[in-house]
């Protein structure tokens, strides 16, 4: 079969699994390796399909951890709640691989000293995030009550607060909301910055825009309960035409009507083998 060169399929230069996830998913099939009962608390990772292949290997997702007597418990990239990391721990029939991202433990860490020092003790926390993202609610639990989620700059320009302010960002925000909200509280609060972002987030958001400038059409792959490929979409959306993609099953062939270029790029918790799957679907389409 002859190939058909006019569609160009390119790939943003940073795609795919970040350190965290590759660390977290190396250490859960390791793991499934040697051990029977092996559980994850909610999703390892935010990729259903991903997720699904770790299940066939005998790594199971657990919503209720008071369910489980007996085993291995892997905690998550993104973190759990601190009060539940100690429960979890206390209980001597289970044993806890703690796969949390260091770059998270760093938020996490700064959150909990933020709480307790003497000099920022009477200072609130302003926590620049998704509320309900599972890292969100895990980063609230270390700040003593001291926590204010504000998720954009209108949530930061309705804010009324008393005293001074710390700042400190979700690990996978955009630079350019992080700082909005920043400079909304700087102009009305003595307000001290932790920028927390971290740099395997930045850099996809980079070269996802970076090639959005430069192709028709963006697909963005990785699940729709991550928030970095939810954030990519969000980027690439504003340079041109972009889908969110989970699967090949998701793509529609009118897409790439009139269409001379397509972008791929995905999110740290997007496998190889999806991005893989994906760029050879849309060459195939190429091809008829
Ligand atoms: S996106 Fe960043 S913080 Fe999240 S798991 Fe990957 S390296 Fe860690």
């Amino acid at each position: 079969m002859k190939a058909n060169t006019r569609l160009k399929v390119k790939i943003a230069k940073n795609a795919g699994f970040c350190f965290g996830v590759r660390r977290a998913i190396d250490l859960a099939e390791k793991i499934a390796k040697e051990k029977a009962e092996v559980y994850t608390l909610g999703p390892i990772i935010h990729n259903p399909q991903e997720v699904e292949r770790l299940e066939k290997q005998g790594i199971k997702t657990l919503e209720d951890p008071s369910r489980v007597e007996s085993g291995c418990v892997i905690l998550r990239t993104h973190g759990i709640p601190f009060e539940l990391h100690k429960k979890l721990e206390k209980n001597k029939s289970i044993s806890v691989i703690d796969a949390t991202c260091p770059f998270v433990k760093r938020a996490q860490n700064i959150v909990k000293q933020l709480s307790t020092d003497i000099e920022s003790k009477d200072k609130t926390i302003i926590l620049v995030g998704e509320k309900v993202h599972p890292e969100v609610i895990a980063l609230v639990s270390y700040g003593n009550g001291k926590c204010v989620v504000v998720e954009n700059i209108k949530v930061a320009q309705k804010y009324k607060g008393s005293g001074d302010i710390n700042v400190v960002s979700q690990t996978t925000q955009t630079p350019k909301n992080f700082d909005s909200i920043v400079k909304e509280l700087k102009r009305r609060y003595k307000t001290k910055v932790h920028n927390t972002i971290c740099k395997a987030t930045l850099d996809r958001q980079k070269s996802a825009e970076k090639l959005a400038d430069n192709v028709d059409l963006m697909i963005i792959i990785g699940g729709k309960n991550s928030g970095n490929t939810t954030r990519l979409a969000q980027i690439c959306t504003v340079k041109t035409k972009t889908y969110h993609i989970e699967t090949v099953d998701d793509i529609n062939e009118k897409w790439f009507k009139n269409i001379k270029s397509v972008g791929l790029a995905a999110g740290a918790s997007t496998p190889d083998w999806i991005i893989k799957e994906i760029e050879r679907k849309i060459k195939e389409i190429d091809l008829r």
